[in-house]
């Protein structure tokens, strides 16, 4: 008895502040979503300190009157919503009324704000939470708010803060978020009194993407066609077929101008680029989501980064259709002129093949069954062509390629109008017999191969059920199996291209893939599955020397591909090299 208590007022914030304000980043996000549900057009941002020393913010919004200012500061006080029902329908970045009063109990916190209807401005300066100050203010309409020595009161928290590089990397991230969610905004940045962006307002993502990262970089970044279903409208932009980073600090994912991170939209994303990353490799990609408030949860979390979408496997579908409809215009885009200007010179570039049995294919992979030698491996950047250079010297003219040989026996150059690219032989029969065998599967023409002896096994109930679940598509694909009574199974044939691989294990690995990726797998994903995997298997054989023919064909062949670009596992399968690039690095530009 008699030990609850009501927390003060001032406790009261700076517990909720644990929540709000994690660091420095946090605070101005915080800020900054103020200023743009405030309206404004431009803002100005400084921070001293890595953020623990000085933070500003100042708009050009609708800004306070002196009795809005001082309520702003108190607990859940808000402007945003009135009742839990407008919960459902926030169209603001804020709704909980807790960030001032929060940042404003753990810092030295001054509001500077005028509305327009006010014949003057109002400040007010609080110190650890408690109101210090109130006063008239000169200053223009808008709001400024400076919090200084962050957490000066809560030790523990200053504590976790992280070095001041890591603190400032956040910063910038929050301020790059903002100028991404709203390209019309001008926004200033400066940092330790240096400026990092001066931002001009942009008439889209686009342009703002190049404004923050510098032009070249937007000219890696594609274009989504923007589109609309079901009440949702996506749109912004993704990074070319091959263009990748070792992070993920150039994806960012709007949902109604709110910075967020949710599952669906992952899924769908890496769908969308399955088969075209490397592992560790992650494409830009800018992605505008928009949809009715309702279809959406945003309080999920105090720092509102989290949100729930109420049908989240339409935006995972709509998100995975968009950028793969992109990547491919994209591909369309890049391989046209390669397309037409080498289906002439480079033979068949026709998509309509039969199914191909594995031993058809075998020339693909060794062209001529000479070993690649060791010494060639190891000096291969120095290594004369190994083909016949081609006789015709003059350059490409515009859209035109031309093969001009092989580099050592691993690569084949070209030159086009606009500069080199390197082609990866072994890569390109990957991706070709990957393609092959894949549509074999898809169209059920692969042949199988009937085992001297069936074999009949058990498998454990889970994996039992999943083959049983997919025994159609597995049998169209030149499995034989049949059901045995039990947990039993019966497998009288393989297929051709899977050679002699035990059943039992080949059955175990397949259930497994099957479980792990979550239900019935679908046709063309196993068949995708099973030529990856085929093909993985065949990846250490040799390649043969360069041979111009060969060559060609490899060139025309890989062009009719879906995705030439990369192999089966993301590698990239050609690289190309721009005039312009080689230019700079000669130091010519
Ligand atoms: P919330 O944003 O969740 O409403 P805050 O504590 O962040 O809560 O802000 C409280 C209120 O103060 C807001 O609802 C808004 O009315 C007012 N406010 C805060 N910052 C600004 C600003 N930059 N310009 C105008 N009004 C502001
Ligand atoms: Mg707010």
């Amino acid at each position: 008895m008699g030990k609850i208590r009501v927390l003060s007022e001032v406790v009261a914030s700076q517990v909720a502040a644990g929540e709000v304000v994690e660091r420095p980043a946090s605070v101005l996000k915080e800020l900054l979503e103020n200023s743009l549900d405030a309206g404004a057009a431009s803002l100005e941002v400084e921070v001293r300190g890595a953020g623990s020393a000085l933070l500003r913010v100042t708009d050009d919004g609708g800004g306070m009157d002196r009795e809005d200012a001082l309520m702003a500061l108190e607990r859940h006080a808000t402007s945003k919503i009135s009742t839990a029902d407008d919960l459902s329908s926030v169209q603001t970045m804020g709704f909980r009324g807790e960030a001032l009063p929060s940042i404003a109990s753990v810092s030295e916190f001054l509001l500077r704000t005028r509305a327009g209807s006010s014949p003057g401005g109002t400040e007010a300066v609080v110190r650890g939470g408690k109101l210090v100050a109130v006063r008239d203010a000169g200053c223009a309409n808008g709001t400024t708010v400076e919090v200084k020595s962050l957490f000066f009161n809560v030790p523990a928290r200053r504590k976790f803060l992280r070095s001041a590089a890591t603190e400032t990397s956040h910063l910038d991230h929050v301020v790059e978020t903002v100028a991404l969610a709203f390209p019309a905004v001008a926004m200033h940045y400066a940092r330790e009194g240096r400026t990092v962006h001066r931002l001009a307002p942009a008439s889209g993502a686009a342009v703002r993407v190049s404004d923050l990262y510098g032009a070249e970089e937007g000219a890696q970044l594609f274009a989504l066609a923007p589109r609309e279903s079901g009440g949702l409208r996506i749109s912004g932009l993704v990074s070319r077929p091959g263009v990748t980073r070792a992070d993920r600090a150039r994806q960012f994912f709007f949902v109604n101008g709110r910075a967020v991170e949710n599952s669906f939209i992952s899924a769908g994303l890496r769908e969308a680029y399955r088969q075209m990353l490397e592992p560790g490799r992650y494409p830009s990609v800018f992605l505008y989501l928009e949809m009715d408030p309702q279809e959406v949860d945003c309080n999920v979390h105090p720092a509102k980064r989290e949100v729930r979408f109420r049908r989240g496997s339409l935006v995972r579908d709509a998100v995975r259709d968009a950028v793969e409809s992109a990547l491919r215009e994209a591909r369309a885009e890049w391989l046209r002129p390669l397309r037409t200007h080498m289906a002439t010179t480079f033979g068949p570039t026709s998509t309509a093949r039969p199914a191909i049995p594995s031993a058809a294919l075998q020339p693909e992979l060794a062209p001529a069954a000479v070993p690649e030698a060791r010494t060639a491996r190891m000096v291969a950047p120095t290594a004369p062509p190994a083909a016949t250079p081609a006789t015709a010297s003059s350059s490409a003219g515009a859209g035109e390629f031309r093969l001009i040989g092989g580099l050592s026996a691993r690569y084949l150059l070209l030159e086009g109008s606009e500069g080199l690219v390197l082609l990866d032989r072994r890569a390109a029969r990957l991706r070709i017999l990957f393609e092959r065998l894949q549509r074999g599967l898809g169209e059920g023409g692969v042949a199988a191969q009937r085992l001297l002896m069936p074999a009949v096994f058990e498998l454990s109930a889970r994996s039992h059920e999943a083959v049983v679940a997919n025994i159609g598509a597995l049998n169209s694909c030149g499995f034989g199996v049949e059901i045995f009574g039990g947990r039993s199974l019966k497998v009288e044939a393989l297929p051709d291209f899977l050679g002699s691989r035990d059943p039992q294990r080949v059955l175990e690995d397949f259930a497994e893939r099957v479980l792990s990726s979550g239900g019935t797998h679908a046709r063309a994903a196993l068949a995708e599955d099973a030529a990856r995997r085929a093909v993985a298997g065949l990846a250490a054989e040799p390649s043969g020397p360069s041979d111009e023919r060969h060559d060609r064909a490899l060139v025309g062949q890989l062009l009719s591909c879906e995705l030439p670009y990369c192999d089966p596992e993301g590698r990239p399968v050609m690289l190309q090299f721009s005039w312009r690039e080689l230019d700079r690095k000669f130091g010519r530009a």
